[in-house]
């Protein structure tokens, strides 16, 4: 992922939602984010994975009935056989369709949004990667956090070399909602989200230690070379782990820590990460976005504002609202977004594309998170030894 740009254009995209019904989560997250940009109009899709609900909710979209489908499979099939049919899908289901769902879209042509984690085994990581490169698409995975402001600054502020070397990652994500055993109230998200047939092999690591993995990379550009894990279950009757601990070493010589928990009262959605460098730190919480710490060495605190024009291009070509008026996670989806659009357009208007024109996560992004959740178990798994951390899967 390299420095983005704006693609003046007036094409607009068309685009079919597989998941998103009503009562989910974040597929109505990721339909609010594409409105605010108007670049794309959802068209079809096949919403949920109970009938009704299914076209209850394409209804309530205003989709035609002809293009609410009853399965991902027919969707794929009779889309790509239409004159019109949609640029990109966006997958906003559990974790075990990813694969699924994406490989029937890409072998179509069709470009490609899919959710977090990537695919529950590092098998399907590797074919969705070759899938595609050979079928040339787009491929975007929605890791939310890189499309925040601030932390785009972030990643300037490493890059421009203001904080130096990086000697030290700390960085946590812990939440308390499944502190009891939520999934057995019929609460739906946490009932996939504990059970490794539709979430894979990580729990808490997976779910939200995957976007620790990302932002960091993201931020600081450091790749993991060990790590040692520590994954444990607390509540009892649980089969993945609702809280983890990971130590790195990093190739350049930094180490790092995590901390993912779904278990730490008083939490909420408490994304945190500090960098720390030869010259400098930085500091973000996703609960205050607006706001980005950063303290040279032997300089007092200085606390940056989103939007404030002593900011780099880089983080103001993000900017939506005044400083003051705050922006958040839709924001920071429709960030993502308009960077993929911007992408996609670009590809319909006949340009050719190369690295400089991808600026969002993209499936080898996806697949180095499912590598970072499996090299988690695995460590885990021998008694919390170190293991290669060193990111295996390659394109093509
Ligand atoms: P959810 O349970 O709230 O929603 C899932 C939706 O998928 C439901 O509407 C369900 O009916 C539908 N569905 C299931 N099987 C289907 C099928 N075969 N065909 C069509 N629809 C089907 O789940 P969620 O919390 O929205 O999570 C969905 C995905 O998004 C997960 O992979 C999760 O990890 C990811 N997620 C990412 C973020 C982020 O910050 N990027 C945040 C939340 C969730």
């Amino acid at each position: 992922m390299i420095e983005g740009r704006n693609i003046e254009s007036s094409v607009s995209l068309k685009y079919g939602q597989v998941g998103g019904g009503i009562g989910s989560f974040i597929g109505p997250v990721h339909r609010a984010a594409l409105a605010m940009n108007g670049q794309a109009d959802l068209v079809c899709g096949t919403f949920s994975s109970d009938v009704n609900r299914n076209i209850e909710t394409g209804k309530m979209l205003g989709v035609s009935s002809d293009r609410i489908y009853a399965n991902f499979e027919d969707m794929a099939k009779r889309e790509s056989e239409r004159k019109d049919p949609i640029d990109f899908v966006d997958i906003a289901v559990p974790n075990h369709l990813h694969f699924s769902v994406a490989k029937s879209f890409i072998e179509k042509g069709i470009n490609v949004v899919c959710e977090k984690p990537l695919c529950l085994t590092e098998e399907e990581t590797s074919e969705l990667v070759k899938l595609v490169k050979i079928n040339n698409v787009q491929f975007m995975v929605t890791y939310s956090y890189d499309g925040y402001p601030m932390v785009i600054e972030a990643k300037h502020l490493v890059s421009s070399g203001q904080i130096g070397d990086i000697r030290l990652v700390v960085a946590e994500y812990p939440q308390d909602w499944l502190t009891s055993l939520l999934e057995l109230t019929g609460q739906k998200q946490a009932a996939w989200r504990t059970n490794p047939k539709y979430a894979g092999l990580g729990g808490s690591i997976g779910d939200i230690g995957s976007h620790i993995e990302n932002v960091v990379h993201f931020i600081s550009g450091l790749e993991i070379d060990q790590l040692l894990a520590k994954l444990e279950i607390f509540v009892e009757g649980r089969s993945l782990d609702d809280n983890a601990f990971v130590l790195l070493k990093y190739k350049n010589g930094a180490s790092g820590n995590y901390w993912s928990s779904q278990i730490a009262v008083g939490h909420e959605n408490g994304l945190k990460i500090r960098i720390f460098g030869t010259e400098g730190k930085i500091e973000w919480e996703q609960e205050n976005p607006n706001y980005l710490k950063f303290q040279k060495i032997n300089s007092p605190l200085e606390v940056f504002t989103r939007g404030s024009s002593y900011l780099s291009e880089d983080s103001k070509n993000y900017v939506r609202l005044p400083a003051g008026h705050p922006e958040g996670y839709f924001e920071a989806f429709a960030n993502l977004y308009r960077n993929f659009c911007d992408t996609l357009i670009a590809k319909k208007n006949g340009r050719d594309l190369n690295q400089n024109d991808v600026f969002f996560p993209t499936v080898l992004d996806g697949a180095r998170g499912v590598q970072f959740i499996h090299d988690c178990v695995r460590s885990s798994e021998l008694g919390s030894k170190w293991v290669d951390g060193t990111f295996k899967i390659k394109e093509g």
